[in-house]
């Protein structure tokens, strides 16, 4: 069966209204030319740039998409912002268990399995991110990391239907490093993540779900790492922000 490809777009804390604007005023027209029958490509701005956002992309083929939500429908959770809200502003996909949230902002495996159900509840799809420190790596347990990070973060959901999940492999070494992982370690691990998937929910599912690969991607190296049998597509910070340097890599040959 013909790949279908994700790129999703993670603005992290940048990009402002103003800042959005000029770069969807560049953007849209181009990602307009490119055949979008085999991709899927998404935008993650911040929670304050979101409403402009979809305004700007409305009609387009740009699939809205959030950097975190909370696992309650509403409720006192000052600071959260309930998957609710971002569904009713047109927020398809919402990035979970990011390396930053896990590492800075000391989110665990328990609250990120909240999280991903409360999603999931609110029909929107979360992007389950996963992967070891340099640390971990150096020391042989990769697999084992990342495979707590899957199968804890899954924990609370009853059934996964298709295309309600995605998976994201960001080493953490790799994110913002400009060392992207090679193919090879990508697809080792993207493999292994499928296997587990299979474990877990049949043969059939797990190879229905993407596994994206996130970590210092560029127009440079995409191309090698689409490639791959498991790579199902990429998570993109620092080159998403240039709307440029995006577009060459949604423009990739799959
Ligand atoms: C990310 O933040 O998800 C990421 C992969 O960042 P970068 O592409 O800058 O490494």
């Amino acid at each position: 069966m013909a790949k279908i490809a994700y790129f999703i777009g993670n603005w992290k804390m940048n990009h402002g209204i103003s800042e959005a604007r000029s770069y969807f005023e560049r953007f849209l027209p181009e990602i307009s030319k490119v055949d979008l029958s085999r991709k899927v490509v998404g935008i993650a701005p911040p929670f304050t740039s979101l409403a402009f956002a979809r305004k700007l992309t409305e009609g387009s083929p740009v699939k809205l998409c959030a950097q975190n939500a909370c696992f309650a429908e509403k409720g006192a959770y000052t600071g959260e912002v309930s998957p609710l809200m971002l569904k009713e502003l047109g927020v398809e996909y919402v990035i979970l268990g990011h390396s930053e949230r896990r590492h800075i902002f000391g989110e665990t495996n328990e609250l990120i399995k909240k999280r991903v159900k409360g999603v999931y509840q609110a029909g929107l799809t979360p992007i389950l991110c996963v992967g070891e420190t340099l640390e971990e790596r150096r020391l042989g347990n990769t697999f084992l990391v990342v495979s707590e990070q899957l199968k804890q973060g899954l924990s609370e959901l009853e059934k996964v239907e298709e295309g309600r999940l995605i998976i994201a492999y960001e080493p953490v070494w790799a994110i913002g490093t400009g060392v992207n992982a090679t193919p090879e370690q990508a697809e080792e691990v993207h493999s292994f993540l499928r296997d587990l998937l299979a474990s877990m929910y049949g043969k059939e599912l797990a190879q229905a779900i993407p596994i994206l690969y996130g970590g210092s991607v560029t127009p440079e190296n995409i191309a090698d790492l689409i490639k791959e049998p498991n790579v199902d597509g990429v998570l993109v910070g620092g080159a998403s922000l240039d709307p440029e340097k995006f577009l060459k890599i949604v423009s990739v040959a799959i």
